[in-house]
C-alpha cells in the first residue's frame, strides 16, 4: 500500500473479496488543471468520515467483503497506463468480483472497460462532458475520448452519457454521436426519467457506471479539473445509483482534483458515492 491507508472497511483478502478496489493515480492527459493523481489518497482518507452502513438502505445489511489493492503505478505514457490498469483489473473482473476504481482522470476508465467481454456490459457515464472525441492533444487515450473508446469496444448502442452540458461541435455534429441526456433535461424531467431512458437505450443488462465528478454541479464538487456550471444535484446522482440497482456491474469515480479542493468536500462526496454503490450492491446480494 503506497500511502499506508486502505479504504474504510476494506479488510478482506483478495480471494474472499466480493469487491475489488483499485486506486489509479493517473493524471497525465489532464487538459486544464492537473492533480487528480492525488485523489485515491484523499478519497480513501475521506472514507473514514462515514459510518460503515448507509442506514437508509436498512441497518442489517450484510457487509460486503472489500479488498483494497492500493494504487497501481502511474506511468508517463497513456499506453503504459492502459496496460498497468488491465494487469490489476482483468483478473478481478474475470473472477466475478465487483470492481471499484478511484481515479485519476477519466481516461482510467478506458482500460477497465476493455477488461469486460463486449456483450457483457453497457457503460453509463455521469459527466459534464460527452468525452467522445476520436483523439485529443495527441492521444486516443485522453480523458476527452472515454465514451468514444467504449463505443468501439461495446458498440455505440451500449454507451450512454448523463448530465452532459459541454460538447464540442465536432462531437455533436457527427452521425454516430454518443447517446446522451443533458443536465438541463434532467433538471426539467427528473433523474428517474433520465435513468430509465438510458437503461432502455442500452442493449446489455449489466451496467458499468463511470462517474466523472464534474457531472455534479461545481457548487457541490468544486475540486475537479474542468469544472462546468449548471450541473447535477448530488442527491440525483445518489438516486441514479439506486435506480440502476441490481444491474450495476462495476463503478469508478474520477476527476477529483485535491489541489483544487482545499476543504476536501469533493473527496468526501466521492467517497460517499462509493459507499452508496457498496450499499446498493449489498442490497442486491442479500
Ligand atoms: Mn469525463
Ligand atoms: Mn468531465
Amino acid at each position: 500500500m503506497p500511502y499506508g491507508i486502505s479504504y474504510a472497511g476494506a479488510e478482506s483478502d483478495y480471494d474472499s473479496a466480493d469487491v475489488f478496489m483499485l486506486g489509479i493515480p493517473y493524471d497525465r492527459t489532464s487538459s486544464f488543471r492537473p492533480g487528480s493523481g492525488q485523489a485515491p489518497f484523499e478519497v480513501r482518507k475521506a472514507s473514514y468520515n462515514f459510518e460503515e452502513i448507509c442506514f437508509e438502505h436498512g441497518l442489517d445489511l450484510p457487509q460486503l467483503n472489500i479488498f483494497d489493492q492500493g494504487n497501481c503505478e502511474s506511468p508517463f505514457l497513456p499506453e503504459d497506463m492502459i496496460e498497468e490498469v488491465k494487469f490489476f483489473m482483468a483478473p478481478a473482473v474475470k473472477s466475478g468480483k465487483f470492481t471499484i476504481a478511484i481515479g485519476g482522470e477519466h481516461s482510467v476508465n478506458i482500460p477497465i472497460i476493455r477488461c469486460f467481454e463486449k456483450n457483457d456490459i453497457s457503460l453509463i457515464t455521469i459527466d459534464a462532458h460527452l468525452d467522445s472525441r476520436d483523439d485529443y492533444l495527441g492521444t486516443i487515450y485522453s480523458h476527452a475520448c472515454v465514451t468514444r473508446r467504449a463505443a468501439e469496444q461495446l458498440g455505440i448502442d451500449n454507451v450512454f452519457a448523463l448530465g452532459v452540458r459541454s460538447i464540442s461541435r465536432e462531437e455533436l455534429e457527427r452521425e454516430d454521436v454518443v447517446p446522451h441526456i443533458t443536465s438541463f433535461d434532467i433538471k426539467e424531467k427528473g433523474m428517474e426519467w433520465a435513468v430509465k431512458k438510458a437503461l432502455d437505450s442500452v442493449k446489455n443488462e449489466r451496467i458499468y457506471l463511470s462517474l466523472d465528478i464534474d457531472g455534479i454541479d461545481p457548487a457541490y464538487a468544486p475540486g475537479t479539473g474542468t469544472p462546468e456550471p449548471f450541473g447535477l444535484d448530488p442527491m440525483d446522482v445518489k438516486n441514479a445509483i439506486g435506480l440502476i440497482g441490481s444491474r450495476l456491474a462495476g463503478f469508478d469515480v474520477t476527476e477529483v482534483c485535491p489541489p483544487a479542493d482545499p476543504s476536501g468536500i469533493t473527496s468526501i462526496l466521492a467517497a460517499r458515492f462509493i459507499n452508496e454503490v457498496i450499499a446498493v450492491r449489498s442490497k442486491y446480494l442479500s
